[in-house]
């Protein structure tokens, strides 16, 4: 809460004119309809944050920061900031946008613990969407911590015993927490140069994942020096 996240936004053509509008929804269908605003206590005048604020953004959870000429919008109870874009500075491909957020998913009686995405929207001077893009969201007090446990949560502990399941168990990308250390040895004929250097990368960002995951970087390291070496 209240950190800057910064995002490139990239659009073709890069035409001038048009406005990028940021809203935050909730994901579930069953929420969709609900306006993400923030909740009592955040939004209380009293808060601190909100002494130096612009009254008409107390509402808002979402804030762009980088520029000035945002507007923020009310419709029907559902917030929105529409920012005019500009086209990129020369020799940049992107205009940056900076987002700070001032409530937490968590907020007993604001988003209350429901998950939200970021909703950017292309629009024309005349309000036409041109363009959608989503990106899922969650403010909250430890994202390490909230990371591991929603990541622990979708790895199954026990897959089914099927025969598939069966023969591909000993594969570090199936096996869950245990991953196992067996070396294979694949040789392989590959058409064209830029394949060959696809296959070996993603041999290599395969295993640099695993050891980050693992923090096995040890074990890792020579299998991944041996592909560098293949690189011409
Ligand atoms: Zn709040």
């Amino acid at each position: 809460m209240e950190k800057v996240l910064p995002l490139r936004f990239m659009w073709d053509p890069p035409m001038e004119g048009l406005y990028l509008r940021t809203a935050m929804m909730f994901k579930l269908e069953q929420y969709r309809n609900d306006p993400v605003r923030r909740c009592y206590n955040h939004a209380a005048t009293t808060y601190s944050t909100n002494q130096n604020m612009d009254p008409t953004r107390i509402k808002h959870v979402v804030h762009c920061v980088n520029h000035s000429s945002s507007i923020y919008i009310e419709e029907n109870e559902h917030l929105s900031v529409l920012t005019p874009l500009c086209t990129p500075e020369a020799g940049s491909s992107y205009m940056p946008m900076c987002y700070k957020f001032f409530c937490k998913n968590s907020c007993p009686s604001g988003m209350n613990r429901r998950p939200t995405e970021l909703v950017f929207t292309l629009e024309s001077s005349g309000g036409k969407v041109l363009g959608r893009r989503k990106l899922l969201i969650r403010i909250c007090s430890c994202p390490k911590r909230d990371k591991k446990k929603e990541e622990r949560e979708l790895v199954p502990e026990n897959p089914p015993n099927n025969h598939l399941t069966k023969r591909n168990s000993k594969h570090p990308m199936h096996s869950g927490k245990k991953m196992s250390c067996d070396i294979y040895k694949i040789e392989l004929n590959i058409i064209g140069k830029e394949n060959y250097l696809a296959v070996l990368k993603y041999a290599y960002d395969i295993m640099a994942g695993q050891a980050m995951k693992t923090g096995q970087y040890e074990l890792f390291k020579p299998y991944m020096d041996d592909i560098l070496h293949n690189v011409p």
